[in-house]
């Protein structure tokens, strides 16, 4: 038997347009247009592929894209008086620092410095306060774009077996709170776990999020569990430039029930929540219902 495939670029599709919709009818109705800016700061390539995405995708739904591309020595303190300056804005409801940022920058204290509302990257240490204690927050869109895929597949997750292999502070810490939030019974593995192999195996959810191609073979996965692979790693195969997860995915594709492919899994689903928390943003801003 060979796993369901869960289409994250389908799904992201949907959300997409749900969120077109949505503020399709913010301005008709209320006159309002959410606006994302997202800052970047040097010339990682990874780093301007995925803002021209966002930026691309912002517009498509509707949204204003402010865009701001600062040379890789700028100062702590010229960055951050930019955070504040977006942070008082009314046409700004998102802000986005793209990660990760030049070494000579204190990652923590730009981020702590975004207005904790406006933070719909959920990085900002209130947000992360708010989601551990399960309060209204913004929540990390990779995560978030997992969680909505997981329940999509399975309705209720109560009671199920997760691990999450990976323990970052942007995917692997945020996806533990947001399974526990959904009543699972969570592990969370990583680079010093005893016996990883046997460990995987007792999961009915798997979240890879490692950053090792290919890592987790199908002899890892409960026969029938749902394999949700963060991984993004460009290797090199045949001579070619390719993608791969952390996942081995044509072994564990024979024994899982059900699991993402990459690309087209969890990636599209990370910008697609993106957007949604900029929606969601602009709605609270400005005291009206959010969206579903
Ligand atoms: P980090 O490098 O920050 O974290 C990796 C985690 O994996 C760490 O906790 C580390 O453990 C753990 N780890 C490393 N090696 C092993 C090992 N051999 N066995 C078990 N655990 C191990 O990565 P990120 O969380 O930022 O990203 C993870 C992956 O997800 C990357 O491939 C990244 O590209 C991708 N990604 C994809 C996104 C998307 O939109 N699809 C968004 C964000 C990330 P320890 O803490 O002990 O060192």
């Amino acid at each position: 038997m060979t796993a369901a495939v869960i289409d994250g670029k389908a799904f992201a599709a949907k959300v997409r347009a749900q969120v077109a919709a949505h503020v399709a009818k913010l301005k008709e109705e209320q006159g309002l247009t959410p606006g994302l800016a997202v800052v970047l700061v040097g010339e990682d390539p990874a780093s301007q592929v995925y803002v021209r995405n966002k930026g691309t995708q912002t517009v498509e739904c509707g949204m204003a894209s402010f865009e701001h591309k600062l040379p890789a020595e700028t100062s702590e303190a010229e960055l951050l008086a930019l955070i504040a300056r977006l942070n008082a804005d009314p046409a700004v409801h998102g802000i986005l620092v793209q990660l990760p940022l030049p070494k000579h920058l204190d990652s923590d204290l730009v981020i702590n410095s975004i207005d904790p509302a406006k933070d719909v990257d959920g990085f900002h240490i209130s947000n992360v306060g708010l989601l551990g204690t399960g309060q209204k927050s913004m929540v990390p869109c990779t995560p978030l774009g997992c969680l909505m895929m997981l329940r999509d597949h399975h309705g209720s997750l109560a009671g199920l077996n997760a691990v999450v292999v990976g323990r970052s502070n942007i995917v692997g810490k945020p996806m533990a709170q947001l399974l526990l939030g959904d009543s699972c019974t969570v592990t969370i593995a990583h680079s010093r776990t005893k016996d990883l192999a046997a460990v995987c195996r007792g999961a009915d959810i798997l979240v890879a999020a490692v950053g090792r191609p290919e890592m987790i073979p199908g002899d890892w996965v409960k026969p029938g569990a749902t394999v949700i692979d963060v991984g993004i790693n460009r290797i090199e195969r045949d001579g070619k430039q390719k993608l791969v997860g952390d996942v081995h995915y044509a072994s564990a594709a024979l024994v899982a029930g059900a699991i993402t492919p990459v690309p087209g899994g969890v990636g599209p689903m990370t910008i697609a929540c993106l957007l949604a928390n900029t929606l969601t943003a602009c709605c609270r801003a400005n005291g009206l219902a959010e969206p579903e």
